[in-house]
């Protein structure tokens, strides 16, 4: 079996083959940071993550892009109403996604190939931010009014939709459909309707740069275009992102790219995710259905969030629910019990068993790829010799790795749960007495240091305050247990 992936350009499954032989150049649109990041935003990040991991597994060398939209009128909107610098807001904004996705083991920007340790390829993430490619974009726009394809009216510059003859082929969709579908704003200056804007005014309040139309700050689309040319070239290989940005967002990329070098391709496969939805309606901050990535950690650990995201294929809509999030947590113990009944024994080669590979392969079919390491995880259970468990625990831990799952030890899942589930529990608890919720749960880190303090009191013959940690301890559900390798704990 080879790579295939669903080409929306071309609407059906297709074998992959890169540009260049053994290299791999993937883009993908990352999030406007104005706010935090809600779990439907998550979605892309993580099935683009295992589809990096896939291709570094099969060999290639690959360079992910995911890029930061820092200049966005919902930015300028978001800092207006905080009362909050612009640059300070969108720094703020940035790092929290940061820590979400990390929290969702999410390959990160910068990382070293080794610490990655994904394959043979050589991996490379790169995180380019619209701000820091703004003369890349005034060139591009005056290429495109070079060309003929853009033209400057009040202060701002559009595409001519007109000149660009398949323009819609992406979407597939008609004139008119194009014209509801982006919701353009029917401006007088603007010669056709469906025509984008690729450059605005800005006020002086507002963020701006100097350019031959005027200071003013560039539309989105045209910060992809030129971000995808900087980090990947003119044509490259994969271009990512949600459904919800095949029209208008990647239709008029196409129509950027192509038309500022004079037809040339540009992206050469357009993979899609679909929505994560809420009670079958798109999770989005302007339905105001959402829950924000932070939210979620706060009830469940970010493994399981991962795994629920992943128990969908990433074409089909998913819908979020509490359930499947307590389904993921226990699909989780299923495995990390698995590899606790392995613990005994040294891992064999750490490799993806051959049917995980096979079901990425086929259009990232990563319920599938769930299935099989479920039933690894059952052999694991009934594997009696040694040689057995450590091929099983291999491929355990190879196929989790692919997924970006079972990273951690059992102990320090188990402990995990263990926290989020005092979390959950006292949430119901304080919810019902009708006080403020999640206010003082005690936390790893607390448990943890309050062992520590009580080793030192030990050491130091201090019993009376090494028993009050423990009995306070044990008030909170936890209990302690002292072994010859130190004290370990778990939930009473
Ligand atoms: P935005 O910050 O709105 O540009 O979105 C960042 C990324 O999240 C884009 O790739 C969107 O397509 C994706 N996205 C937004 N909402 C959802 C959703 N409900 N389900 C899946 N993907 C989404
Ligand atoms: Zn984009």
């Amino acid at each position: 079996m080879t790579l295939h992936l669903y080409n929306t350009a071309h609407r059906k499954k297709e074998e992959f083959v890169p540009m260049e032989p053994g290299k791999v150049g993937m883009y993908v649109c990352g999030p406007t940071v104005y706010d935090r990041a809600h779990i439907g935003n998550a979605r892309p990040v993580v099935i683009f993550d295992v589809l990096a991991r896939l291709l570094c597994h099969l060999g290639y060398e690959v360079t992910y892009v995911r890029n930061i939209t820092d200049v966005d009128d919902k930015i300028i909107e978001a800092a207006a109403k905080n009362d909050e610098n612009i640059d300070k807001l969108t720094a703020r904004t940035t790092a929290a996604f940061h820590e979400d996705m990390d929290e969702l083991n999410a390959l990160k920007a910068n990382q070293e190939p080794s610490a990655i340790e994904l394959g043979n390829g050589n991996f490379k993430m790169i995180e380019p931010r619209a701000t820091e490619h703004i003369d890349g974009m005034i060139r591009m726009i005056s290429t495109l009014i070079e060309k003929g394809h853009a033209y400057e009216a009040e202060g701002h510059v559009l595409f001519d939709v007109t000149s660009m003859a398949d323009y819609g082929k992406l979407s597939g969709r008609n004139r008119d459909d194009m014209i509801a579908g982006a919701r353009v704003e029917v401006a007088p200056y603007k010669k056709d309707p469906a025509d984008f804007v690729l450059w605005k005014p800005s006020t002086d309040d507002m963020p701006g740069w100097d350019s031959p139309f005027g200071r003013g700050r560039p539309g989105w689309h045209i910060e992809c275009s030129v971000m995808s040319e900087a980090t990947l070239g003119i044509t490259f290989d994969i271009h990512g992102g949600g459904r919800d940005l095949i029209f208008p967002h990647h239709e008029n990329e196409v129509a950027q790219s192509c038309c500022a070098h004079d037809g040339a391709e540009f992206a050469r496969y357009w993979v899609h995710n679909g929505f994560l939805t809420v009670e079958g309606d798109k999770m989005s901050k302007s339905l105001g259905n959402f829950r924000t990535v932070q939210d979620v950690l706060e009830e469940a650990p970010g493994e399981a969030i991962r795994l629920n995201m992943l128990s969908a294929h990433y074409r089909q809509p998913l819908d979020w629910t509490a359930e499947g999030v307590t389904r993921a947590k226990a699909n989780l113990d299923r495995l990390y019990n698995a590899l606790k009944h392995l613990e005994d024994v040294e891992a064999g080669s750490i490799e993806p068993a051959a049917e995980v590979i096979a079901a990425l392969e086929d259009d990232l079919n990563s319920p599938q790829a769930l299935t099989e390491l479920y039933a690894l995880a059952g052999e694991a259970n009934k594997a009696s010799n040694a040689a057995e468990k450590a091929r099983i625990k291999g491929q355990l831990l190879g196929s989790g790795h692919l997924l970006g799952l079972l990273d951690k030890s059992p102990k320090e899942w188990f402990q995990s749960i263990t926290v989020h589930h005092l979390k959950a529990e006292s949430i119901e608890a304080r919810s019902e007495l009708g006080s403020p919720v999640l206010t003082s749960v005690i936390s790893k880190e607390n448990i943890e240091a309050l062992i520590a303090e009580r080793d030192e009191t030990k050491k130091q013959k201090n019993y009376k305050r090494a028993d009050e940690i423990r009995d306070n301890l044990k008030a909170e559900g936890i209990v302690l247990e002292d072994g010859p390798g130190g004290t370990t704990w778990k939930r009473a």
